[in-house]
């Protein structure tokens, strides 16, 4: 049986593409006017979406329309709404108009920058905006692809941290089984994730103090103890910025006790990184140029979609020597010649997006004065929701405020935390995170969402004082 094309060819042609790119821009401008007044958590049943799509792909091809209405009708019911100004759990997620225009020349272009010869602007590009960032966040200029260092763009902090976990080990010589990794108690679960897939046999993870940062004593008796049993200590993954209460671990003095003791010092900022473009935080990540390597997430808190992580060497040849194979196919004079980077050697995929495209539009777009605009307004906010919650009788902080990460709970004990929790995501326009440090519940509120001003937290106050009184 043979079947006829519609028209000769099944492809949407340039006209009708022009015609339903149009559509899709214009729901996408609606969905941000009125994202804010949407539920933000659906309120389905897991199997519910599934149930009302078909079981097979459709024979016949259908009209785009068709398409676009189910993306209202069966798409949007499902979907959590990140992108919410009420959004203040987990860390942002966000993106931004720019962002979105330059994803979608990416996928247009639908370039594969894994050598600089298959597509020589995505790397240079690529290159360009690493550099740019390290003057932006105040990083080690020998971090720059025009020093011996240079950054990458990863998919995750997740990918950047493993992946310099396997530099350190490939450094190192010892048994796989005896190479330790440390990293403090708070330490994101990425850290013991990479490991664990990186093959270290131990991971040690190091007490905190009251501000949840990593005692440096501790860290560096934990060394003695681990040499001292035989074990070879490889690595230390410190935090600018923790997942749970964004607490900043002592770079400096980790760095000293990593370089006195030959350890690999890889810094985690994925959230805090962004903030770093106001000098005014830069105190916190004092001590980087004794770092070995470093990532953070614009993805997160810098208006850049997912995925976009920027993980940073000090020095880029262990990382090529541990992670380059040529195989015949892939050889090629530019890259025979030394003179360009070849981005498929700084981490385990071959095939690349062109992912520093969405960036470059949001770093011109906004410029750093928009970044830091935003960024000093959001700590702002978080600041003064601090104020509020320590002049309430009834609540009780439990972390210092460096970024925008409040961190609290209910005098009343666990129960009363969670069902002021609860309360607020209860009420559909705001969402926070519950979570648990030394046993005892708390609340993460996380501002940063693209779209959150002073409205929005005045909002979310006006929620935690109608659960739990005004003063
Ligand atoms: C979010 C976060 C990560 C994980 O980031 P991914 O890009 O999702 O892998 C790692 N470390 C810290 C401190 C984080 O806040």
């Amino acid at each position: 049986m043979t079947t006829e094309a519609p028209h000769g060819s099944y492809h949407m042609s340039p006209d009708e593409f022009r015609r339903h790119g149009h559509d899709v821009i214009d729901w996408l401008a609606r969905y941000m006017e009125d994202v804010g007044d949407r539920p933000i958590t659906p309120t389905i049943e897991p199997g519910q979406i599934r149930a009302r799509m078909p079981d097979s792909v459709p024979e016949q091809p259908e009209p785009f329309d068709a398409i676009l209405r189910d993306l209202d009708e069966i798409v949007m019911p499902g979907i959590t709404h990140w992108q919410s100004p009420g959004w203040f759990a987990y860390f942002p997620a966000n993106t931004s108009p720019p962002s979105i225009l330059g994803e979608l020349v990416a996928a247009g272009l639908g370039v594969q920058g894994m050598l600089w010869s298959t597509s020589p602007a995505a790397t240079e590009i690529e290159e360009v905006v690493a550099d740019w960032l390290v003057d932006l966040l105040g990083l080690p200029e020998p971090w720059k692809t025009t020093g011996p260092g240079g950054g990458v763009i990863q998919m995750s902090a997740s990918d950047s941290t493993h992946t310099a976990l396997v530099v350190a080990r490939e450094q190192a010589s010892g048994e796989d089984g005896k190479m330790v990794v440390y990293a403090s108690e708070q330490a994101h679960s990425s850290v013991e994730k990479g490991a664990m897939v990186a093959g270290y046999g131990h991971v040690r993870l190091v007490p905190v103090d009251d501000r949840y940062a990593m005692r440096a004593g501790a860290f560096d008796a934990a060394i003695e103890t681990d040499v001292a049993k035989g074990l070879i200590p490889v690595a230390v993954v410190s935090a600018v910025g923790t997942t749970g209460t964004t607490a900043v671990d002592p770079v400096r003095a980790i760095g000293e006790i990593a370089r006195a003791h030959g350890l690999w010092h890889h810094v985690d900022a994925a959230y805090a990184g962004t903030a770093m473009t106001c000098p005014e935080f830069r105190h916190y990540q004092d001590g980087l140029e004794l770092a070995d390597s470093y990532t953070f997430n614009p993805h997160k808190w810098m208006f850049t979609n997912f995925d976009c992580s920027l993980f940073y060497v000090a020095d880029r040849r262990p990382l090529i020597e541990a992670l380059s194979i040529v195989p015949p196919y892939l050889r090629n004079e530019a890259s025979e010649s030394g003179q360009v980077i070849d981005y498929r050697d700084w981490h385990v995929p071959l095939g690349r997006r062109f992912r520093a495209l969405k960036l470059w539009f949001v770093l011109r777009s906004y410029g750093a004065e928009g970044i830091r605009h935003h960024v000093r307004e959001h700590v702002a906010l978080a600041t003064t929701l601090g104020e509020r919650i320590d002049s309430h009788p009834e609540l009780e902080r439990i972390a210092p405020i460096p970024f925008g990460l409040v961190s609290f709970r209910h005098v009343g004990g666990d129960e009363a935390t969670d069902a002021l929790a609860s309360a607020i995501n209860d009420s559909g326009w705001a969402y926070v995170t519950p979570s648990t440090i030394d046993g005892r519940r708390f609340i993460r509120v996380s501002i940063g969402q693209t779209h959150t001003t002073a409205e929005h937290v005045d909002r979310l106050w006006g929620l935690i004082e109608e659960v739990v009184g005004s003063r």
